[in-house]
Formats: structure tokens, sequence, C-alpha cells
């Protein structure tokens, strides 16, 4: 029983566990899923939800906004040109041209860099990937996988909360940590017929050279730290060292002093009682007296 419990768990044999949250760590039911979302408690994976502004999104944005005012314009002259004007807007964001297409993959490219750069100084990287899914329950997600939990633990507390162009970055540990299993294999084979709403991973395919020296460039960037933090305490441990060395000598140098002066109360000891021999009858001051002064 357990062994087929092991075997069909997070697949659409388990009536308890949500497949598509296991594997991809989203689901298009969210909360209101019938089967259970299993949030793990660690995970070398987090899911930073909804940072990337998808374009399409964007631009559906844009033209709601461009529709309203215009609708709004209309209802405030009463003419009938807006037709024409919505039609145009239409046009312009279903059939984006090629340079707007150019930009957005430049846009994207700079956003993956800013991604990759700012998550790395939490540790390497072994993944990171950017949905291209319109579905509301995926669009704009970035996953990022990193070789230790403890350091993706560390990007999820510290990412958590904070903001990223003025949006607060919702980020949580993710279930996956084989993205094989989270990918569509036909859109990486750019044949997937689902689209954009295609419930498995199709992640924003980033040029390899890219990547190559992204991990390059933060590799250095954490050797130059780790040499910067090295060379700091070196130089602590340095100013101790010192500071102790400072100590004994200032300790030597008063023993000294203190010598000297007790050989100098000695000598005029031994002249007080060189002087006290010669004239036995003159003792004032004992010789504890001057041992005290000494002191
Ligand atoms: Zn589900
Ligand atoms: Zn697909």
């Amino acid at each position: 029983m357990a062994k087929h419990l092991a075997r069909i768990h997070g697949t659409e044999e388990d009536k308890v566990n949500c497949p598509f949250y296991f594997k991809i760590g989203a689901c298009r039911h969210s909360d209101r899923c019938s089967r259970l979302h299993h949030r793990p408690a660690f995970s070398p994976t987090i899911l930073i939800k909804h940072v990337y502004r998808h374009p399409v999104r964007v631009a559906e944005l844009e033209q709601a906004a461009t529709a309203s005012n215009a609708q709004d314009s209309s209802s405030n002259n009463n003419n009938n040109n807006n037709n024409s004007s919505n039609s145009n807007s239409n046009s312009n964001t279903s059939n984006p041209s090629k340079m707007d297409k150019m930009k957005a993959f430049e846009d994207f490219l700079c956003f993956y860099e800013d991604m990759f750069l700012e998550l790395s100084k939490f540790g390497r990287i072994d993944e990171l990937h950017v949905c291209d899914n319109l579905g509301d329950h995926m669009i704009g997600h970035v996953y990022c996988k990193f070789f230790n939990e403890e350091d993706a633990s560390d990007a999820m507390q510290v990412m958590n909360g904070r903001f990223y162009e003025g949006r607060k970055m919702e980020v949580e540990f993710s279930p996956v940590t084989d993205f094989r299993e989270a990918r569509c294999r036909d859109f990486d084979e750019e044949a997937c017929s689902r689209g954009g709403f295609c419930n498995f991973l199709h992640a924003k395919p980033v040029p390899t050279p890219l990547i190559r020296s992204l991990e390059a460039d933060s590799e250095m960037d954490r050797r130059r730290e780790e040499d910067e933090r090295r060379d700091r305490e070196r130089d602590e441990r340095r100013a101790r060292k010192r500071e102790r060395r400072d100590r004994r000598e200032r300790k030597r140098s008063r023993k000294q002093s203190s010598s000297s002066r007790r050989s100098s109360s000695s000598k005029s000891d031994r002249s007080v009682s060189r002087s006290r021999s010669r004239s036995p009858e003159g003792g004032g001051a004992s010789d504890d007296d001057y041992s005290d002064k000494s002191d």
C-alpha cells in the first residue's frame, strides 16, 4: 500500500495530492483545488510570484486603458471617431511589430540579468526560469533553484516583501526541484498547441552565452566578496594582536618602572640600614614603610 502511494504521489492517479502543484508549483485552481497543495517547509527552489511584467499582459492593460479613455472621450464629446481609434489600438497589440518584439526581448534579457545578479548574491544558482505562460496562476512567475538549500532560504527571507520596480514581491518555497517534470516539452520544441494558457511551465528561452557570462560575473563577485571578508578578518586579527602586544608592553613598562623604583627604594633601604648600622640609635622609619611605598 505504502509503495503504491509512493508510486502514484503527485500523478494523475493520486487523488489526494495535486499533480500540477507537485510538478509545477502552480495550479489553476489555486486555493480552491480539490486536491492538496503541499507547500514545502524547505526547498532549494524559490518562486517569486508574478514579478516579470509579461509584455502581452502589459499590452492588454494599455489597451484597456486606451479603450476606457476613448470611451470617456466619446461619452464626453459624443463623437463617432473612437471606433476607428479602438480598432487601431487593437491591431497594434494583436499584431505586435517586429520592433516591439525585439524591444520586449531586450527588456526580458535585462530583467533576467537583474534577477540573476540579485539572486546570486545569496549563493550559486543552479537554474533560473521565467514563465512565458499567460494563465493568471502562472503569469510572470520566476523560479530560482540554488545549489544550496540554505541559500534559497536566505533569498526567500530577504526578497519576500521587498519591492521590484514599485511592486511588492511575494516569494515562497517551491516544490519544483526537477524542471524536466515541470517544463512543457512541446513548448521547448516550439510546438505547444495550448499556447500561453498551457498549464506546464513555458520557460522563456535565454541564450546560453548570457547565462554563462552571468555565472562568471556572479562567481567573480562572490570571490571578491570572499577576499574582502578574509582581508577584513585578517585586519581585525592583526588589530587584536597589536592591542594585546600593546597591553603587554604597557604592563611590562609599568612593572619595569615599579621595579626600578623598588630597586632605587631598596638602595635607599640599604643606605638607611647602613646608616642605621652606623648609628643604631637613630632608627625611625622601619623597612616596612619603604616597601609599602614602593608598592
Ligand atoms: Zn491543484
Ligand atoms: Zn505547453
